[in-house]
């Protein structure tokens, strides 16, 4: 192991930067500040199909925002790249052929068919479900004889059938797990793409990671990497599961009942040193039990014995209080600043004025006009309330409508106009309803007005995160006032 203290994040670019990706990201930087240390971006990308360039420019753009920056990855190289997985395809063949030339892998040919009978069987006998080891008795001439006739398969990680398989947790000990309950991991894809599991291990090593310091939903995975340490001869590094952070009800952070992406914190005018403020508060305590700390003060003070594993909750009240408090403090100018730049940005304000230019007759019209692209939620009174359901639906039918549109939108990278048009008309098609169960009541959910400027470019301008939310609003609005 290097003398060099060296950690790492891997994000998958497959959605909105997440508010967890942020809060394992800064207790690694952390760390490696204060160890004079390195912290890399790799970015987990071998899943082809869910991952897009825009997803990951914007997890680096949240990142930054909140000025946590990286000394190697994508964008700025280093020693030890490419810091793309998808860029790395060479290097996890190599890997594979070495786990299979040692016995530590096999080819396993099973079809999608059999897979899937498989479970079914496993789940009818109550039994684990996972690879029966169907492929691990073929001889090479049958491996032979497959591969020459050009059949699918994977590679899997030969796990050891009885023993127990243990992992040393920085904070929590040893974790020893039954190898009856470890699956034999699929290492490569049919189509040659490694998983997440070989890649991980694989650019961990070779990027010479001393301390994985990830969330503790990976700890499951673990044992599945310290096997593969085992099998390629390599030293582990030091595994930190940080603990999960979680929704008011305990229950795992999720977007259903909290706002995750960083693109909401930051469009609402959440403050930087206040999101960092608040998640260094998540599991961990200063040492004077002080609640406000920058990120400097973290270096200086962090240690792991004052990381407490029970779930922090991401309490999104609490984080607006402190970021109150870090808002009031704020010269006029920086403020003045902070405001022209996030809600009132000229760029924002170009997009919403052509849309009311057309009704209005004084400039003072436009404050009015447009109250509802600057506010973050907005009220329903009574009569928006009435047209906020379609004729002849029910409160069930109108929270179907608006939550298949939120869904839709919420798995855009991007809003734009004819992206907004086709997820309204697609619910219409898939739901079987007709335009006027959908274009009023979502006109009202979004602005709170009937009359609004084009819908479609409304939404487009309010964006994903505002649409979203007054979307989530909407169906709790009228769960409790429609009867
Ligand atoms: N790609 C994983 C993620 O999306 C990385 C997990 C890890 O840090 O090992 O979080």
């Amino acid at each position: 192991m290097s003398d060099q203290v060296r950690l790492r994040i891997g994000p998958s670019p497959t959605g909105d930067p997440h508010v967890g990706t942020a809060y394992i990201a800064l207790f690694n930087t952390v760390f490696a500040k204060q160890h004079g240390g390195k912290f890399v971006l790799r970015i987990e990308d071998t899943d082809q199909t869910r991952s897009k360039p825009a997803w990951e420019e914007m997890i680096c753009e949240s990142l930054q925002w909140l000025g946590l920056t990286w000394d190697e990855g994508p964008d700025v190289g280093g020693e030890y790249g490419p810091y793309r997985q998808s860029e790395r395809g060479p290097i996890y063949a190599e890997h594979i052929n070495m786990l299979l030339e040692k016995g530590a892998a096999y080819r396993c040919f099973c079809t999608a068919e059999r897979l899937t009978e498989l479970r079914a069987q496993q789940r009818e006998q109550k039994v684990n479900t996972g690879y029966d080891g169907h492929c691990l008795g073929l001889s090479a001439d049958e491996i032979k004889a497959k591969l020459d006739e050009g059949i699918d398969h994977v590679v899997r990680l030969q796990v050891p059938k009885d023993g127990q398989t243990t992992i040393k947790d920085h904070l929590r000990g040893e974790v020893t797990f039954e190898n009856t309950q470890i699956d034999d991991q699929v290492l490569m894809k049919s189509d040659g793409m490694p998983t997440y599991h070989l890649a991980n291990v694989v650019d961990d090593h070779l990027m010479k990671i001393t301390h994985v310091m990830r969330a503790e939903e990976w700890i499951n995975s673990t044992p599945k990497h310290v096997l593969l340490y085992d099998a390629f001869e390599w030293d582990p590094p030091v595994f930190i599961h940080m603990p999960l952070l979680r929704n008011n009800d305990k229950s795992k952070i999720s977007k259903r009942k909290n706002p995750v992406s960083l693109n909401y914190y930051k469009e609402a005018g959440f403050l930087p040193d206040a999101m960092i403020n608040y998640l260094g508060m998540m599991g961990w305590t200063m040492p004077s039990g002080e609640e406000k700390f920058t990120l400097e003060d973290m270096v200086e003070h962090f240690s792991f014995d004052r990381i407490s594993l029970g779930g922090p909750v991401f309490d999104v009240k609490k984080l607006t209080w402190l970021n109150g408090l870090y808002l009031r403090e704020q010269e006029p100018n920086e403020l003045f600043n902070q405001l022209r730049s996030v809600v009132l940005s000229d760029d924002y304000l170009q997009e919403i004025l052509p849309l009311v230019q057309e009704r209005v007759e004084k400039l003072e019209d436009f404050v009015d006009q447009t109250a509802f692209f600057f506010s973050g939620d907005v009220a329903y009174d009574e009569q928006a309330t009435k047209h906020l359901m379609a004729k002849g639906k029910t409160v069930k039918e109108m929270s179907t409508i608006f939550k298949a549109i939120g869904d839709k939108i919420d798995a855009m990278s991007d809003v734009s106009v004819e992206g907004i048009e086709a997820a309204l008309k697609e619910v219409i098609a898939e739901m079987e309803l007709k335009p006027k169960h959908v274009f009023m009541p979502v006109r009202i959910a979004v602005t709170g007005r009937k009359a609004s400027p084009s819908l479609f470019e409304t939404m487009a301008v309010l964006g994903k995160e505002r649409c979203r939310r007054r979307l989530r609003n909407a169906i709790a609005h009228i769960k409790q006032n429609v009867k």
